[in-house]
């Protein structure tokens, strides 16, 4: 950098800082910032244009533009050189702007005299805030030293821009992150709730983006910089624990924190009048722009790991972003994604949970629904515009959330939460009844559970026992595995609080998106069917050994229900019930109880377990069927991918006739059968499991009142002629039909 262009961007900076710093009104401080930079590069023209919505930017001060022209004209994204510097997120520098792609003459701002156009997108963290413009009337291109000076000055607009600087009243600028917003996501749980925000990762702010003094600010970004490098060493070397997944991460963030480049561009920034902050954001919001228009996938995870790094550095400097861990008043959790385990960690207290990304198989969207808490995922952008606090309403019903409501849209959700407290009390007062239909046949409605924090619900939701028990929960919210004796007593708590309804638990199943923290993670490509579950169960058998023995002795002498996950063939169950057997041989041995009935089952979730031979179905005890698994891998759609998942209906006849013929090899046998993926929950699809043949079907405590409330209404005969109608018509799924029909039933 030439000694007089860094002098030059630092005095600019200077004379911004004390012109931002007298505390005028927000337009007033705009227009001395065109002004300053206008005469400091000597254009005859410098213009602020900003965002009113995502695809309008509106001119908001200009020094050479017609001044009435400010705050009236506006374009789209797809407009002009200033629109497509916006679109393009980089910078446009041209020495011929009427003969540039995308120029658009604008009479109001009598701009046709200028010849040369340079527009820099102001941009925060990857986030489009408006564009800055310098024109001139001679035909030349801006300088790389003038551009990069624009660029700087360009940052410290953006963060003068989140922090508020330019608000005013009337045409000018209103605040950000205070006005309302709506996002519309995908439902992933029902249900409505109304709070305030709380951000997994809450958002850096920057409040001194220019420099005093340019010593200091290199001092602190350098120890910064240390601090950051020897955090990652401690990381990985401090931390046996950490998988080679993990450590790979680690070591390449290592080497960008100890790259010169990265550091030399940030050390540039700050000669040049750049807080330490503001220039690392600097270099992340390029990281940022770069990640968005990357094609390549492994250019995509660097790009994305200086971004995480960045933010880590931000973090030292700044103080802030580390979760205090206090939550609000009724929480909604704001995430771009979470796992299980982190989800865990908060807990039952929050109210709702909205994610950018997410899905609706994960495990994180079941525990959501175990917890009945409402959640919304692909509400893209939610974390950047949302701020701790702020007030929000979810509504998971239509996948959608209101971010600082107006007080209309306030009254109607209120409404709305009120409708949803009637129909709870309807589900209450038929707690007690069976879930008897109008032809008297009896389903049993069971309750699907993983915590303790579930089992009050049994009494609650009125469901007859545990119909799945998924032991993992526990591991996951560990930082170490759990000994015999703890999970002897969880277990023998557990049956406690079931107080004599029956509970099978299931074996671990953890790989595919359940990573314990403390067990070596496997790097494998396709986890979902990969070493997971009953395989790591046989292939390392101490855990499943322990569990067994853990499982006997919280029997105490009672009876037991067991089920093995992921019993893709027969030999895998004779194997894990050996398991069981010499568990037993050992418990008796040591003189403890044995239950007085022994159940063991496996869950079938592979396609595969359906054509199993006769002498699997004469030997299992009951077999439940893992449709969350099972639809994914019948359908070859990833349960995780909301884009391949949509497209395949859990109703399509090619999958009800396969359920169907489970239905009918269990019935030859007299094999017990139930149903416990997240399907069985839902209420249409709980009445066709039905009128094909289930008579037990386990879901989370709050579908047992709406599954219960519509099998009581409905006549399982007719809601089969309808199925086998539809399926005889060629529809690709039944849902239709029987969604008409029982319209006219209910
Ligand atoms: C299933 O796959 O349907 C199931 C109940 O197991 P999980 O969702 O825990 O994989
Ligand atoms: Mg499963």
């Amino acid at each position: 950098m030439p000694e007089r262009v860094e002098s030059e961007s630092r005095k600019l900076l200077g004379r911004l800082r004390n012109a931002l710093a007298e505390s005028s009104e927000g337009q007033a401080r705009l227009d001395k910032v065109v002004e300053l930079i206008a005469s400091s590069m000597r254009t005859e023209v410098c213009s602020i244009y900003l965002f009113r919505d995502a695809e309008t930017l509106e001119l908001c001060a200009t020094e050479g533009l017609q001044a009435e022209a400010v705050h009236q004209t506006r374009l789209r994204l797809t407009e002009g050189l200033v629109g497509r510097t916006a679109r393009e997120r980089r910078v446009i520098n041209t020495a011929d702007a009427p003969n540039a792609r995308g120029f658009r003459y604008m009479a109001e701002t009598g701009e046709e005299r200028y010849s040369s156009f340079c527009g820099i997108p102001i941009q925060r963290l990857g986030d489009a805030l408006g564009v800055l413009v310098v024109q001139s009337k001679a035909a030349r291109e801006f300088s790389p030293d003038e551009v990069y000076a624009l660029e700087v000055v360009a940052m410290v607009i953006a963060e003068m821009t989140e922090l508020g600087a330019f608000v005013g009243e009337g045409a000018a600028l209103s605040a950000r992150h205070t006005q309302p917003h709506l996002f519309r996501g995908s439902i992933a749980q029902e249900g409505a709730s109304e709070g305030h925000v709380f951000l997994h990762e809450p958002r850096v702010v920057v409040t001194n983006p220019i420099s005093d003094d340019p010593d200091i600010e290199l001092a602190r970004l350098r120890d910064g910089v240390e601090t950051l490098r020897v955090g990652l060493d401690d990381l990985l070397s401090g931390n046996a624990n950490t998988d080679a997944e993990q450590k790979k991460v680690f070591e390449s963030y290592r080497m960008f924190a100890n790259s010169r480049s990265w550091l030399r561009r940030m050390e540039a920034d700050v000669e040049n009048g750049l807080s330490a902050e503001a220039a690392v954001e600097k270099e992340q919001s390029l990281a940022r722009a770069r990640l968005s228009a990357a094609g390549d996938a492994y250019m995509r995870e660097r790009l994305s790991d200086l971004d995480d790094l960045s933010n880590r550095l931000l973090r030292i400097l700044t103080g802030q972003g580390a979760n205090t861990g206090e939550l609000p008043d009724n929480p909604i959790l704001v995430a771009r994604n979470i796992g299980p385990g982190e989800l865990l960690e908060y807990g039952k207290a929050l109210k709702g949970i909205v994610l950018e990304e997410g899905s609706v198989g994960s495990h994180a969207t079941i525990v959501a629904r175990a917890w009945a808490i409402p959640l919304v995922i692909n509400a893209k952008g939610i974390t950047r515009e949302a701020l701790n606090g702020d007030n929000i309403l979810v509504d998971g019903d239509q996948g959608i959330v209101h971010l600082r409501p107006d007080d209309d849209v306030q009254k109607a959700f209120k409404d709305k939460i009120a409708m949803q407290t009637r129909a709870q009390e309807r589900y209450a007062s038929i707690r007690e009844m069976p879930a008897e239909t109008k032809d008297g046949t009896i389903i049993s409605l069971q309750m699907n559970a993983g915590l303790m924090a579930d089992l009050p619900s049994l009494d609650g939701s009125g469901a007859e026992g545990v119909g799945l028990f998924r032991t993992e929960l526990q591991f996951l919210v560990r930082n170490q595995m759990p000994k015999r004796g703890e999970l002897s007593a969880l277990y023998t708590r557990v049956l406690d609080a079931a107080n004599g309804k029956p509970v099978a638990f299931r074996t671990l199943d953890i790989g595919s998106d359940k990573v314990l923290p403390y067990m070596k993670a496997n790097d494998e490509p396709n986890p979902a069917m990969g070493w997971r579950a009953i395989r790591v169960g046989l292939d390392k058998p101490g855990v499943l050994r322990m569990q067994l023995q853990a499982l006997i002795r919280a029997a105490n002498g009672g009876p037991l229900s067991v089920m093995f996950p992921f019993i893709a063939q027969y030999d895998e169950f004779k194997q894990a019930k050996s398991e069981m057997d010499k568990a037993m041989d050992r418990e008796k041995i040591l003189g403890h109880p044995l239950p007085s009935k022994l159940r063991v089952g496996a869950m079938l979730e592979t396609p595969s377990l359906a054509f199993a031979p006769d002498a699997f179905f004469e030997e299992v005890d009951f077999i439940s069927v893992g449709g969350n698994d099972l639809k994914q891998f019948f359908f070859a759609a990833d349960r995780e991918n909301e884009r391949v998942r949509k497209r395949y209906d859990t109703l399509n006849p090619a999958f009800l006739l396969f359920l169907q013929g489970v239905v009918e090899r269990c019935k030859r046998y007299g094999t017990q059968l139930s149903f416990c993926g997240e399907d069985a929950g839902r209420p249409v699809e709980a009445l066709c499991f039905a009128a094909i043949g289930f008579r037990t079907l386990s879901m989370r405590p709050a579908s047992v009142g709406p599954v219960k409330h519509l099998l009581r209404r409905v006549d399982l005969t007719e809601v089969r002629d309808i199925i086998d109608g539809s399926i005889a018509a060629g529809d690709p799924s039944v849902r239709r039909a029987v969604a008409d029909w029982l319209v006219y039933q209910v």
